[in-house]
């Protein structure tokens, strides 16, 4: 509170913001059929960068481990055994 924001609360906002960007950049394309998946298209552009922004600055399978260790109070080893 008027400090910087929690490591939870940023992971949540992000996995937010990838989730629903995803969601409505597919549904746009799928909306406007073929030219949505051209490259001319301003929604294939969004789809493209909403995807990639799904693994670039913190993947949202590693952001979902990140909240589940404020959920359960304990850590998770991010790391394969
Ligand atoms: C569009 C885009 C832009 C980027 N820009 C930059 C940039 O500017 N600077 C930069 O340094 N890097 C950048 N990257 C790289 C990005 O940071 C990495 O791709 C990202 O950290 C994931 O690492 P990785 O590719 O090695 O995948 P990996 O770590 O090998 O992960 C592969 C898959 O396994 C999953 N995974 C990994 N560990 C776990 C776990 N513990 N539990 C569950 N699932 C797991 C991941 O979620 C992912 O789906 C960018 C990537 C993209 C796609």
């Amino acid at each position: 509170d008027g400090g910087l924001p929690s490591a939870y609360e940023t992971s949540v906002a992000k996995l937010s913001c990838n989730l629903s960007g995803w969601e409505i950049s597919n549904e746009a394309l799928q909306a406007m059929g073929g030219y949505g998946y051209s490259t001319e298209s301003l929604v294939e552009y969004c789809v493209k960068r909403t995807r990639g922004w799904m693994i670039a600055g913190g993947s949202i399978e590693v952001l979902k481990n990140r909240i589940a260790e404020d959920v359960f109070g304990r850590r998770f080893n991010q790391r394969a055994k």
